[in-house]
């Protein structure tokens, strides 16, 4: 990882960087990539995957496992009902 600092990027845009020749380079994994288009896409799916999605706030998570523990912490007076609903 290069750089300190991490912060939570807002927008697709935020983490592509255009060269002077016109390709594009992911700064988070430094992927590089011709088309703009394929670009978005790489960050969209790679870093910015809504995954899953909390359907109590709308937060979304990469992974099920993440979504999971952000339902039981900041939905913890929901939760136990949630849980109930959602056991499959
Ligand atoms: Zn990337
Ligand atoms: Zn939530």
């Amino acid at each position: 990882m290069i750089g300190g600092h991490r912060q939570h990027p807002s927008t697709v845009e935020e983490l592509i960087i255009k060269d002077r020749w016109g390709n594009f380079t992911c700064m988070v994994c430094k992927m590089e990539c011709v088309k703009h288009h394929d670009m978005v896409r790489h960050v969209e799916t790679r870093h910015f995957s809504p995954g899953y999605g909390c359907s109590l706030c709308g937060k979304s998570f990469k992974t099920k496992r993440y979504l999971r523990s952000h339902v039981n912490t900041a939905h913890k007076a929901t939760g136990a009902a949630a849980t109930a609903a959602a056991t499959s």
